[in-house]
């Protein structure tokens, strides 16, 4: 039987370029294509009459092509309609230039059409007329329409209809494979129907009963595997010594009393933890929580220099290239007092730094290595890593994370991350990890004031900003997400920019940045923004996390409807840095009532703690798409706020199955087991 860790150019339909763009999903085998989950579904199940349709909800009409038209209109636009019945009326669907639809249709062909009909046609004479409908021809087996159809997360150049057919090749091609592995007793007990089926049930629902079912099956069966892991992974770690660092305290010490500020009382409590961890035998794994802006960098500074005074190496992981810099730019001149040398290491180094790079990582002439996931590949190599830390650690998968480790024999592990995650789900995910919490901020900040603003009051902000800019202070301007595209997304902060610059702020000092902006020139604008010969920042999410400029008082952002509560929160993050009263100001238009209660309590908080509880609240309960959003979580199916039950249940399974294996281990010594 064909193979499910085949590559997924051997799809029907996919073939080695789209299966190029298919890996930006993270989708590389046929495995990860049938468990690329839809993000959400569309009810097109109901067909309906055309004489019984009407205006307001989406429906699905079948139907026979009964005639096409083409027309050109006097400003050059293509028009292309179908009009297409039933026994019972006639309907009509009509697309706007786009031509190559047109050779679609034919007449007496079998249709099925889905979508909102458009309110106007219908007030003229109850005429049933759909716009841009998704539509099926007879004899794609009703993939599109007439069912539950679901919706995926996708990535520019590929669009759902195709998308869906790939996963329905995929399926009836490969799907036996999926073998199941569950006891049966377990299944029964639960109503969970086997592999193979959930897996079809959760791209093609019969209905959504039966995809409930399968979707919980499929929770409990990563729980499950996860658990096991976990606690396979712990007993590993405990055979393993790990570096034990001496109790000297000389270095951090003298650092400490170098800083321009002294260390919180929590920042001083969690430096003891962890100094504590690293001065015992067992490697040390520890999560760092502290909400934006709480100064989680000075203890990783603290952490590193103890690893790096008793002569091994550390290393810094940072999920953009900004924040690398950022922290690289920041730390060596302090190591460097202590005659310790740091590298950065990034995507964009020459290859010839680059190989320098390597080398002195090998040799061990570098001491503290700064970077991207640039760390983690093959070609890098340590001479002893003794301590590794993972700046937002929510934005790196746990392979990620286990890749740097990796690098070293049994290094200390640090994790940072302002996403609040509550004490039990922190358990669950890390297991081991021992949970430390900076629960204050530096004294002297000053709450930020958060505002929400209709793009009517444009002008006022600009003024604003502009009065900011005068008394010395800079501002940050986001652009609109546009999640579904990258290209467009760089367009409209490209427009933004040259209007802000030519209308708006023509005296002032501006500076674009985005993703595909050099890495040198990044380098410098972000330097020029610190040094203050930059007024406003004009750029897109790139500023998300971590950047630190504390004389910047001013975050507006764009749509702010559009970001996601943590990301607001993350952006707000950027300003009230410094003494001064920063200010937020989130910009939007929308009507809708849930997008505006989101806003809202970002203006009545400033914790990120009771944020992250309140976004919860929001999307409620029933929301399946949880913390897996979030990305705290490794999981694609499992959300371990909505999952509790299943993930109780799934801890006392794995310990039963944890406990079955020892137990053979003892009778049947040796590795026959595994
Ligand atoms: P985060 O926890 O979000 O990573 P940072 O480590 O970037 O926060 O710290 C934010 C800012 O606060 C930095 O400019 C840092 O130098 C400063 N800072 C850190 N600790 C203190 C402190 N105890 N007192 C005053 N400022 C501090
Ligand atoms: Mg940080």
């Amino acid at each position: 039987m064909a193979g499910l860790d085949q590559s997924i150019q051997f799809v029907k339909g996919v073939g080695p370029r789209r299966a190029k763009l298919l890996e930006k999903l993270g989708i590389k085998k046929i495995e990860d294509l049938l468990y690329h989950i839809p993000r959400q579904y569309r009810d097109r199940s109901q067909i309906k009459k055309i004489n019984e349709v009407e205006p307001g909800l989406e429906i699905t009409v079948a139907g026979v092509v009964k005639a096409r038209d083409k027309i050109r209109t006097r400003s050059g636009r293509n028009i292309f309609k179908v009009a297409f019945s039933d026994e019972t009326g006639i309907a009509y669907a009509t697309w706007f230039d786009q031509p190559f639809i047109f050779q679609k249709f034919s007449i007496g062909q079998e249709v099925l059409v889905s979508g909102k009909i458009s309110d106007k046609s219908w007030e003229q004479g109850k005429r049933v007329e759909f716009i841009h409908p998704n539509f099926e021809l007879g004899g794609e087996g009703g993939l599109h329409s007439g069912r539950i159809v679901p919706l995926y997360p996708l990535t520019e150049g590929l669009n759902q209809n195709q998308f869906r057919r790939w996963v329905n090749s995929a399926l009836e091609e490969y799907s036996e494979a999926l073998r199941e592995f569950l006891p049966e007793e377990i299944l029964k007990e639960n109503g969970w129907p086997e592999r193979e089926k959930a897996i079809w049930e959760v791209h093609f629902p019969s209905n959504s009963e039966i995809r409930k079912k399968a979707f919980e099956r499929l929770v409990f069966e990563e729980l499950l595997l996860f658990q096991i892991k976990l606690a396979q992974k712990q007993s590993e770690k405990k055979q393993k010594p790990g570096y034990c660092h001496e109790a000297s305290s000389s270095h951090t010490n003298r650092l400490m009393k170098s800083l321009p500020f002294a260390l919180t009382s929590s920042q001083k409590r969690v430096w003891e933890e962890i100094k504590d961890d690293m001065e015992k035998p067992e490697p040390m794994s520890r999560l760092l929580q502290g909400d934006v802006g709480a100064g989680k960098t000075v203890i990783a500074l603290l952490a590193l220099l103890k690893t790096v005074e008793n002569g091994w190496q550390g290393a810094f992981m940072a999920p953009t290239e900004i924040l690398a810099e950022q922290h690289f730019y920041k730390m060596e001149p302090i190591f460097r007092e202590f005659g310790l040398k740091t590298l950065l290491l990034t995507g964009s180094l020459s290859v010839r730094d680059k190989k320098r790079n390597y080398r002195e990582i090998s040799s061990g002439e570098a001491d503290i290595i700064v970077g991207t996931h640039a760390l983690i590949q093959e070609g890098v190599k340590f001479s002893d890593l003794a301590m590794v830390v993972i700046d937002e650690q929510h934005r790196f998968g746990v392979q990620q994370r286990e890749a740097l480790l990796s690098k070293g024999k049994t290094p200390d592990l640090l994790v940072m991350t302002a996403t609040p995650i509550p004490r039990s789900l922190a358990l669950t995910l890390y297991g081991d990890l021992e949970v430390s919490v900076i629960d204050e901020l530096p004294t002297g900040r000053k709450p930020i004031i958060t505002r929400a603003r209709k793009t009517s009051a444009r002008s006022n902000v600009y003024k604003f900003i502009r009065e900011q800019v005068a008394k010395g202070r800079q501002a940050f301007i986001v652009c609109p997400l546009i999640q579904e595209s990258e290209k467009l997304q760089l367009v409209a902060a490209e427009d933004m920019f040259r209007f802000l610059k030519q209308e708006i702020f023509p005296d002032l000092e501006l500076m674009l940045i985005h993703g595909q902006v050099p890495a040198a020139q990044r380098a410098e604008a972000m330097k020029n923004f610190k040094d203050g010969k930059i007024d406003i920042m004009v750029s897109t999410t790139v500023i998300e996390v971590g950047v630190d400029i504390p004389n910047a008082t001013i975050m507006l952002i764009e749509d702010a409807h559009r970001f996601g509560l943590s990301q607001l929160h993350q952006l707000r993050g950027r300003v009230g840095r410094g003494a001064e009263q920063s200010y937020c100001i989130l910009m939007s238009d929308a009507e809708d009532e849930l997008a505006k209660q989101r806003l809202n309590a970002l203006v009545k908080n400033n914790d990120g703690f009771m944020l992250a509880e309140e976004d919860l609240r929001l999307r409620g309960a029933g929301d399946f798409f949880g913390t897996r959003q979030h990305g705290i979580t490794p999981f694609r199916f499992a959300d371990l706020v909505t999952h509790q039950k299943i993930l109780r249940f799934a801890r006392k399974k794995a310990g039963l199955y944890l406990q079955l294996i020892r137990e053979s281990e003892k009778r049947f010594p040796g590795d026959i087991i595994r």
